[in-house]
């Protein structure tokens, strides 16, 4: 019987008398058409190398390895490690990691076990460290092809949202800027135990072969995102202005903003990646040095 059947992930947890660990996220999921939509949006062969982050009791995990050619699953928590050496038994395709995912080491992994291999990345994230997990898949530029998880649902609609959306900000420009993030389910909060406080959106993220813009200066554009965003309902230059991060005079500021063509009072949530790219390249223009 496969664990997505919640008596038997209650019988796997009743017999290790398993404790829930807050500080590391535990939601597992019970609910398997959940677990199908999550399947089909990371559209898995059998030539597919996966990373799961945080496989819990292994409830994903045995449908990975039905699906995929190899599975890397990396748990932080080491009670979990005798469960899963229980319920991966049959599972001959996944490697259990007992690691943070923070810290492993992937593009070592990927030389080691799958040289040449792009990772498709699947996971049941734990929410506190949704963030830190996805910004360093994509930032790093460690191989890998896609980002397919469940994460909060405000956080899944954050990283796809668009200008002049209130879901709009820095972490909806870090991910489109690396990826093309395409929202598959929303997932109502009864189909985890212990259920969590709030719903949950599985997200894909395809990861692109570049950046989806070319600025001059990638740091630059990101320091100017994050001052336009730490203060959104100022005008755009005066979030830049004040920004510690930048030291550009009002002058500059004002005069990159009018090359590029923006209203002088134009704020910083309706402006599109490619135009604060190009704010960016004509800041980088104008620098007095
Ligand atoms: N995949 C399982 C499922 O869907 O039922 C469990 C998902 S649960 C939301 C998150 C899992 O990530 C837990 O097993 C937790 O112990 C693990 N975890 C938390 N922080 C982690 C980290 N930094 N690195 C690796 N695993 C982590």
């Amino acid at each position: 019987m496969p664990l997505i059947d919640p008596k038997e992930t209650i019988a796997v947890l009743k017999k290790y008398n398993f404790i829930f660990n807050k500080r590391f996220g535990q939601n597992f999921l019970i609910d398997a058409h959940v677990l199908q939509k999550i399947l089909r949006a990371a559209e898995l062969s059998k030539d597919d190398a996966v990373l799961e982050i945080g496989p819990g009791i292994g409830t994903m995990t045995q449908a990975l390895s039905e699906h995929a050619g190899r599975v890397f699953a990396v748990e932080i928590d080491e009670t979990l490690i005798p469960i899963l050496e229980d319920t991966l038994s049959g599972c001959d395709n996944v490697t259990v990691i007992n690691e943070d995912a923070l810290k492993l080491d992937i593009a070592g992994l990927v030389s080691r076990e799958c040289p040449g291999k792009k990772l498709k990345v699947v996971a049941n994230l734990p929410y506190y460290v949704t963030t830190p997990i996805i910004m360093r898949l994509l930032e790093e530029h460690l191989p890998v092809e896609s980002i397919t998880v469940m994460v909060q649902k405000e956080v899944a609609y954050r990283m796809q949202a668009g200008p002049g959306t209130k879901d709009y900000g820095a972490l909806s420009l870090s991910v489109q800027y690396y990826s093309e993030p395409y929202l598959a389910a929303n997932v109502p909060m009864n189909c985890f135990m212990p259920r969590p406080n709030v719903d949950s959106a599985v997200i894909r993220l395809s990861v692109l072969p570049e950046p989806s813009v070319k600025a001059q200066d990638p740091a630059l554009l990101f320091k100017l995102i994050r001052a336009a965003f730490s203060q959104r309902r100022k005008t755009l230059s005066n979030s830049l202005k004040n920004s510690p991060e930048l030291s550009f005079s009002k002058e500059e500021i004002d005069k990159a903003i009018r090359t590029c063509g923006f209203p002088p009072v134009v704020r910083g949530e309706a402006l599109s990646l490619r135009e604060f790219s190009a704010l960016s390249d004509a800041l980088k223009g104008g620098e007095s040095g």
